[in-house]
């Protein structure tokens, strides 16, 4: 847990967020700010900075961070796909250094993601 980070805060309870998902390991919350008809954030619920930061060590949270990606979804009725992505730094849009990575879906996306 990191004090200064809003997703930690998030995960702690101290700052509300609509919960789709929680385990021991992974926090599934709303975006404030969906880019689709589905979004949402799956957080590690370690503090690890970004997707640059992840050891051998995080594969078991990882395998369950993917599981959960694929419930939701399914939860969600995305049966025509679904987009997973996490960007890594400030270059690429990464606007909270707590690693999570975004599930977009309910409609037909382009490339690159707008
Ligand atoms: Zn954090």
């Amino acid at each position: 847990m990191s004090a200064d980070c809003l997703f930690c805060r998030i995960i702690a309870g101290e700052i509300p967020a609509t919960r789709v998902h929680e385990d021991d390991q992974v926090l599934v919350i709303r975006d404030i700010g969906p880019k689709a008809p589905t979004h949402v954030l799956l957080l590690s619920k370690a503090h690890i900075a970004s997707a640059a930061d992840l050891t051998d060590e995080d594969g078991p949270m990882l395998g369950r961070l993917f599981g959960v990606a694929a419930e939701v979804a399914r939860a969600e009725g995305l049966d025509g796909g679904w987009r997973l992505v996490s960007n890594v730094g400030p270059d690429a849009g990464q606007s909270v250094p707590h690693l999570h990575v975004h599930l977009l879906g309910g409609r037909a996306m382009g490339w690159p993601p707008g």
